[in-house]
């Protein structure tokens, strides 16, 4: 029988095997308020959507921030919720509403100035593909749904450009955490399979830093022993935003004090390192390697299998191994905490959890949400036989 995986069962399988079955097994919907480092990406992600459509994506920050603030209220009022502290949520979902119009700013602009390079061919695009076995043939009996967050020409050949928010302050260290990244080698197999292309795509991350750079402090006092110059913090702001602030400061401090002094090679050294990938927005071409593929095919082997089994018996729990729990922020933690990864859903009715409605076999829809899912000719009549009603052949367009 042919089984259909999304990264995100797959990455929750990964993360926590308990987790996985409150969602997919039980259909214990997560506690709201959503954890706001998910939901800022999907923020994003939605809004630079709409700057490639042409389009105003700034418009979108406050009905996020109206339904952060709506949902946290709500999640304030009982008193069992792991994240109901809702006057933190609140203050921080605010500074990351400031946060996404600094980012939607300079990212419009930035758009505008390489929009002659890229041409999105797709943008938010669903897709459905066979995973290959070990000999990179395609398997009939496991199949990858994904969306493609854009595939764009560049230079006359596919890119796939994968976006990413990220918490990491230091850029360099989320440059060498991609080597092990399990999901883009997977998209980018996609798109080699559904373009029908000789070998895998280039890649692009376009990567943006969660939060909003500090303007630059300036230290010293002009003096001869102390000139003036920028605090070397580098991970806090960006070269534009020490370039206007040195500028204005500079302008200030000539009317104020006209002999001070400054530090020109310290200044330069500052300036120097934030060219570099210590950036808030920067995007990084990245070769995928067909190990990487391999690894990514092997990973979801075996999480598939894993979940196969757990679903064949449903009446069994997932045991998690408690040393590895992230609970802090886990919607489940309550009763997971208080019961064990193995109690059943009556446990989490009583505590007033939302419980899904069984909507297999097309509980994949949230994935794709009504757009049409591109996938090989191949998988084009297997699909819509299994209640995936909207593919269509990806090559015929
Ligand atoms: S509380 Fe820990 S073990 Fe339980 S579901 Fe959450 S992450 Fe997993």
């Amino acid at each position: 029988m042919t089984q259909i995986v999304t990264f995100s069962e797959l990455m929750r399988w990964v993360r926590c095997p308990a987790s996985w079955r409150f969602r997919y097994q039980l259909r214990v919907k997560p506690r709201p308020p959503t954890p706001l480092t998910m939901s800022w990406g999907s923020l994003m992600h939605a809004a630079i959507e709409r700057i490639r459509d042409g389009e105003d994506g700034r418009e979108l920050i406050a009905p996020w921030l109206g339904e952060r603030t709506d949902e946290a209220q709500r999640a304030d009022q009982n008193p069992w919720n792991p994240m109901r502290d809702s006057a933190d949520y609140v203050e921080n979902a605010a500074a990351l509403a400031k946060a996404a119009r600094w980012h939607l700013d300079y990212y419009t602009a930035r758009e505008v100035s390489r929009a002659y390079l890229h041409q999105a061919l797709w943008l938010e695009q669903p897709f459905l593909v066979s995973v290959p076995d070990r000999s990179g043939r395609s398997r009939g009996d496991l199949w990858l749904l994904g969306v493609l967050d854009e595939v764009s020409m560049l230079e006359g050949d596919p890119c796939v450009v994968e976006r990413k928010t990220t918490g990491v302050r230091d850029l360099r260290k989320f440059q060498t955490g991609l080597d092990h990244d399990v999901q883009v080698p997977g998209y980018a197999y996609a798109v080699q399979e559904l373009l029908g292309l000789p070998r895998l795509p280039a890649v692009e991350y376009d990567v943006l830093r969660r939060g909003m750079p500090a303007t630059p402090k300036l230290v010293g006092n002009g003096s001869k022993r102390s000139p003036y110059r920028l605090d070397f913090r580098v991970k806090d702001t960006t070269w534009g935003q020490a370039a206007d602030h040195l500028a204005r400061e500079r302008r200030r401090l000539s009317l104020e004090e006209p002999d001070a002094l400054w530090d020109e090679e310290k200044i330069q050294a500052y300036v120097d390192v934030l060219g570099g990938p210590a950036s808030w927005q920067d995007r990084y071409q990245y070769e995928i390697r067909s190990q990487q593929v391999l690894e990514w095919q092997r990973t979801v082997t075996q999480v598939a299998r894993s979940i196969r089994q757990a679903g064949r018996t449903p009446g069994h729990g997932v045991f998690a191994d408690r040393s590895e729990c992230s609970r802090w922020g886990c919607a489940y933690k309550e009763v997971c905490w208080a019961q064990g990864s193995w109690c059943g859903i009556d446990a989490f009715e009583a505590c007033g959890y939302e419980i899904e409605e069984d909507n297999n076999p097309t509980r994949h829809r949230e994935v794709y949400q009504g757009k049409p899912v591109l996938t090989t000719p191949a998988l084009v009549k297997r699909a819509r036989e299994m209640g995936l009603d909207a593919v269509e052949p990806a090559r015929s367009r």
